[in-house]
């Protein structure tokens, strides 16, 4: 029997958050369910307040739901003990926080092998991968700059080489085009949408740049932490 469907990497099952206890409590996401499926490059878009972020940080295992569940591949990760969480993160997550968030201190390869030593890759290895890595975003050229001598566009670059690292299934992004031009901008949402279409991967990004939203297969519109898909 042949299946046309593709997998579903990533389940939200009526996932609530509740920042804080009592009267200043803040429910930053309300009862959201969604199903996403490999290959696929997905939006999440809304107003700047509206519980993007704290979607994203319950789908990477970085925050847990305060109710519901989070499944990835079979596995249910909103239940599963702290000690698990790493192992989950390092082998199917691949994360882009919000801004670049890269070590100033550090090279552009430096980042990208400070991330792959993290998820176990050491040594020569790690190193021949970090450059490998930065050449897949076409950054082998500025493999030894710091990011203070990098633009915008490049920094987002090796963001997404690090979140690479280890090759994850699933990528999540928290706004990667928002510090950048409209051109560099939509080269990275290329270089993402691509992540999907041709190696498999699900790639979950969070945006409120409507010159991109040509690019996604679906987009999620949530508003006072609540969902509509378009
Ligand atoms: P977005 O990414 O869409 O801008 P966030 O998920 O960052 O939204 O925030 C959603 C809501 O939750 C906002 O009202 C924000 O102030 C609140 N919030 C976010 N993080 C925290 C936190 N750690 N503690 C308390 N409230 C928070
Ligand atoms: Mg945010």
């Amino acid at each position: 029997m042949t299946s046309t469907t593709t997998q579903t990497l990533l389940r939200l099952d009526h996932v609530s958050k509740t920042y804080g206890e009592g009267e200043s409590s803040v429910e930053a996401v309300h009862d959201v369910s969604m199903d996403l499926e490999a290959e696929k490059f997905i939006f999440l878009m809304g107003p700047s307040g509206s519980g993007k972020t704290t979607m994203l940080m319950m789908m990477g295992c970085l925050l847990r739901p305060t109710t519901g569940s989070v499944h990835i591949f079979d596995e249910e990760v909103s239940s599963l003990a702290e000690s698990r969480l790493p192992h989950v993160r390092r082998n199917r997550i691949g994360y882009i926080f919000q801004g670049f968030n890269l070590f100033p201190a550090l090279t552009a390869l430096e980042n990208v092998e400070a991330t792959l030593n993290l998820k176990g890759i050491r040594g020569d290895a790690g190193r021949a991968e970090a450059r490998n890595l930065l050449e897949r975003v076409g950054l082998e050229k500025r493999v030894h700059h710091l990011p203070e001598d990098l633009s915008g566009g490049e920094k987002q670059r090796v963001a997404v080489a690090r979140a690479l690292a280890g090759n994850p299934p699933i990528i999540l992004a928290d706004e990667p085009t928002g510090m950048l031009d409209s051109k560099t901008g939509r080269l990275i949402s290329e270089i993402l949408r691509d992540l999907a279409h041709k190696e498999g991967r699900l790639v979950f990004m969070v945006s409120h740049d409507n010159r991109i939203t040509g690019l996604a297969d679906r987009i999620y519109h949530v508003e006072d932490g609540e969902l509509e898909e378009q």
